[in-house]
């Protein structure tokens, strides 16, 4: 970047261009100058700033200024590494690939900065793939950091970078290919201190936009479930998972409640014994539980479906309403002991009625579960009828009679004949 004194001399050479450049506001590098994008870019939509400026704050406002570029939304991206120590190499003909230091110098090369505070020094291949560029900040003026109007003779180190950076992206200077426009890559310093739509639509030209970023959907679920009870009894909370084909050897999640209404013992939860792993659990605060599903004795993936249960006690006080089992800090582990991203997990509830829920299955309220019961819960299921003809068929009450409430509801018919009002136990 030069300073601003002579963009009067850049300004009448490139006028020669305005004739055939009107269209365009960006430029793009070439070996004779200026010249309208397309020209050499990084074929890995990409590249590493080596930045050694000596102080944090300098080193800083390089960050900041290679992060302004990537935050474009095109597809580059900038990569910074802090290096210390002078770079070598950077007077070699071309390369090592991707190895742009930023650093103070006195000299670019052994030839003076002249009236330039900063150079960037870029190359490309014969297939117009850039190859490197090192950017030279001249260590012979002065430099601070500063948003707003340029005051000389400090230099802004972050303009100054952005406007460098700009040509390491593979940007040339809008104002010598012809054009006025409000841009950081103009080639002289100004008040202009971030970036423009035009230096952003220059970047798109050469990158395109990149795809949206897709907001990650959680995949691995830890579900807490819900159960209905009275004042003063106790229910079994099952919290399950649905790992969406991930393989989990171990999960944590916690278990928030209003303390007044409901206690965890963690002494009472237990781990399913058909996931062959084992639980860790406790009190982290009032009303505050932290269950871990540990891999041992083995880190073999757990199938989706039930994790853990455990026993909430209904205070004898408890008014009836809906009591929310607030799920938190969930984790999940690869069998290689990996923490795995994407992880959510939905609350549960313990809802205090005074009136008990039939039995799963128990369509007719008659205390039985029978085969019609269960042909009526499959044909719901099928669409076939509609939920009020097996509302007890329903026991989370979300709508759906669901697989695990048909074997529920078959589970009921075998092995209880005479229901009563609470749920059987197995
Ligand atoms: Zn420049």
């Amino acid at each position: 970047m030069r300073r601003p004194c002579l963009v009067a001399i850049g300004y009448a050479v490139a006028r020669l261009f305005i004739a055939c450049t009107t269209a365009h506001g960006f430029a793009c590098i070439s070996s004779s100058g200026p010249v309208p994008c397309p020209g050499p870019r990084w074929a890995s939509h990409g590249a590493t700033l080596q930045i050694s400026l000596g102080t944090s704050s300098f080193n800083q406002a390089a960050l900041n200024a290679a992060n302004d570029w990537s935050a474009v939304g095109a597809a580059f991206q900038y990569v910074v590494q802090f290096a210390s120590g002078q770079p070598s190499n950077v007077c070699s003909t071309c390369g090592p690939q991707n190895y742009n230091p930023v650093f103070f110098a006195n000299s670019v090369c052994g030839l003076g900065f002249g009236d330039i505070v900063a150079q960037a020094n870029i190359c490309w291949d014969q297939h117009n793939n850039i190859v490197n560029g090192p950017v030279f900040v001249n260590s012979t003026v002065s430099w601070g950091v500063y948003d707003g109007p340029f005051t000389p003779p400090i230099n802004d180190l972050h303009r100054v970078l952005l406007h460098e950076f700009g040509h390491v992206v593979g940007l040339d200077h809008p104002n010598q290919l012809g054009q006025t426009v409000a841009a950081i890559m103009n080639s002289g310093e100004s008040d202009t201190d971030s970036l423009q739509a035009d230096d952003r639509a220059g970047i798109l030209s050469l990158y395109a936009n990149a795809a949206p970023t897709p907001t990650p959907t959680p995949r691995i679920q830890i579900n807490i479930g819900s159960a209905r009870g009275g004042p003063g009894e106790n229910v079994d909370i099952t919290v399950s998972l649905a790992a969406s084909g991930a393989s989990v050897a171990a999960t944590a999640n916690d278990i928030t409640f209003d303390s007044g209404a409901l206690s965890l013992n963690p002494a009472q939860c237990q781990v399913n014994p058909e996931i062959g792993k084992s639980l860790s659990a406790g009190a982290v605060g009032s009303g505050w539980v932290r269950v871990f599903v540990q891999a041992k004795p083995n880190t073999s993936a757990i199938p989706d479906g039930p994790l853990y249960t455990c026993r909430v006690s209904i205070a004898a006080v408890a008014l009836p309403r809906t009591y929310p089992l607030a799920n938190g800090n969930t984790a999940a582990f690869s069998p290689a002991g990996a923490q795995l991203s994407g992880v959510a997990g939905a609350d549960g509830s313990v809802v205090v009625s005074l009136v008990p829920q039939a039995c799963t299955g128990d369509c007719k309220n008659n205390r039985q579960v029978t085969v019609a019961d269960i042909l009526t819960m499959v044909n719901i299921a099928l669409g076939n009828a509609i939920l009020s003809d097996c509302e007890a068929g329903d026991t989370n009450g979300d709508g759906q009679i669901t697989v695990d409430e048909i074997l529920q509801a078959v589970n009921n018919a075998l092995n209880v004949r005479e229901i009563g009002w609470t749920h059987p136990v197995p």
